[in-house]
């Protein structure tokens, strides 16, 4: 069942049954027909539905912002945010995707030869609740705009989600079939990756269910491209710049309760440098905003549901155990349902879930390192590699420490965020394939080669 569940005020909105399989393969037909219009349509008919779609999300961005906001508990002004940046990559990819798929012409023995960009039919997106809207949007916007025809499977706990994005580009005036939300169940999700309609399959979540989609694609050979967990790393070299780097190790590590695949999961401070940013880093912990998300000014508002705060707490506790220092938090909120202390441990042991696992909650972890090759030993230390971000003056340390680093992206001054013009994506655990940017685009094209002979 997917469920319409405010995980702040416990008030259930709506519930949904699975699909039928009537329905479903109805669904599926209906992709495919869509398809093989949609491949042909020109890229100005493409370009003015993205472009109608980016209008209506800035226009509705307040009550789909509230739609989050319920349903998962990001607070207001990051939900709606989330919505404005939805709106940036239909326009991004409205605008570029016409050159990310011109054809291409390469030397070779023929007397001509090319490689044509062209779409592959129905592309499956199994997606999750944390960023509801986002993690949609950058790979619907380029999916779509490539010529193919999409289906999506969203997390179960943000239907009302995931049924106002399907509505948002009926309104925009996308053919029928284009677009379409299907509330499946687990075993469904089987079917639809089996179906012949469907070309590939892109995931977003947890590594365990990353690696049950990733075991269906190869069962039914489908491509497959997986967004999985992390631990990045926020590495603060002895000649960072304090302000900075402080406003953002906040920002990266509490924007949405600490749920997001990107926060800075482990921050490795110098030891010349540690103790100032330690107890700057505790205040600015101690005072951040937490409560209701439809406040607009909470910073910090509940976790996705119970379940998830219960398991973010164990870690916590048996991080202690095994002795790490807990410098404030640590503990659930005595009156606000879902909400976590926002928590900042120290000397915290490497073989701890704190630092083995992905903590997905208001959690910072601050460890101290003596020397820079240390720094980059210690963030690669873990099975994950999503991305990192690194904080120095020194661009060779920047250029050094980039190389080094065992990850798929890297922010050098900045926390790491998404942004439609850059590749997104990690290596090792962190799954595989790029979203967004030139390689976003070119994840669900077939790259045909044809050579000409004379
Ligand atoms: P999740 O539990 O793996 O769920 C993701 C999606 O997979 C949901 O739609 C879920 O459906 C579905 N799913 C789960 N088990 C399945 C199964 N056995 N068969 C078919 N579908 C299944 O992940 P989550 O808790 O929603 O998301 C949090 C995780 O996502 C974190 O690990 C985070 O780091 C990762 N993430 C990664 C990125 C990235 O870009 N690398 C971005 C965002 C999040 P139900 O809701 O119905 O269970």
């Amino acid at each position: 069942m997917y469920l319409s569940y405010n995980p702040f005020t416990q008030i259930v909105e709506k519930s949904f049954s699975i699909t039928d399989s009537d329905e479903l393969s109805s669904k599926m037909l209906l992709s495919f027909k869509a398809f093989n219009d949609w491949k042909s349509s020109c890229f100005q008919l493409r370009e003015q539905l993205l472009n109608k779609v980016a209008d209506l999300l800035e226009e509705r961005m307040f009550d789909y912002g509230k739609l989050i906001t319920f349903e998962m508990g990001k607070p207001i002004s990051q939900a709606t945010a989330e919505v404005e940046k939805c709106a940036g990559v239909c326009r991004y990819f409205a605008t570029h995707a016409v050159n990310f798929l011109e054809s291409k012409t390469i030397e070779s023995s023929a007397t001509a030869s090319q490689i044509n960009f062209e779409p592959l039919g129905t592309i499956f997106g199994v997606m999750p609740w944390n960023f509801p809207f986002w993690q949609i949007f950058r790979f619907l916007a380029p999916t779509i705009m490539a010529g193919n025809s999409v289906l999506l499977k969203h997390a179960s706990n943000v239907p009302l989600c995931a049924e106002a994005i399907e509505q948002v580009f009926l309104d925009a005036g996308a053919p029928i079939g284009v677009f379409q939300n299907l509330f499946v169940s687990y075993s469904q999700v089987e079917t639809v990756i089996a179906s012949p309609i469907v070309k590939a399959v892109t995931f977003t979540g947890s590594n365990v269910a990353g690696s049950i989609i990733a075991e269906l694609a190869g069962k039914y050979t489908k491509k497959s491209l997986l967004e999985l967990g992390g631990s990045d790393s926020f590495i603060i070299f002895e000649d960072a710049d304090l302000n900075a780097v402080l406003e953002n190790a906040i920002m990266s590590r509490f924007l949405n309760a600490g749920q997001s695949c990107i926060a800075a999961k482990r921050i490795l401070v110098h030891q010349d440098i540690a103790g100032e940013f330690i107890s700057n880093f505790q205040s600015l912990v101690e005072n951040l905003s937490i409560g209701n998300p439809m406040d607009k000014n909470t910073y910090v508002g509940p976790m996705v549901n119970q379940k998830a705060l219960n398991e973010l707490h164990k870690q916590v506790q048996k991080t202690i155990q095994m002795g790490a220092t807990c410098l404030t938090g640590g503990y659930p909120s005595y009156d606000m349902t879902s909400v976590y202390m926002p928590t900042l441990l120290v000397n915290i042991p490497y073989n701890s879930p704190i630092w083995q696992e992905e903590v997905f909650g208001p959690v910072a972890a601050v460890e101290i390192f003596e020397t820079n090759e240390q720094a980059i030993e210690m963030a690669n230390d873990t099975n994950f590699g999503l991305g990192a971000s690194i904080w120095t003056e020194d661009m060779d340390i920047a250029n050094w420490a980039s190389k080094s680093l065992n990850v798929g992206m890297v922010s050098v001054n900045s926390m790491l965020k998404s942004e439609p013009a850059l590749p997104f994506g990690g290596i090792n655990e962190s799954g595989y394939g790029r979203e967004l940017g030139g390689n976003g685009i070119l994840e669900f094209v077939n790259a045909k080669t044809v050579s000409y002979f004379s």
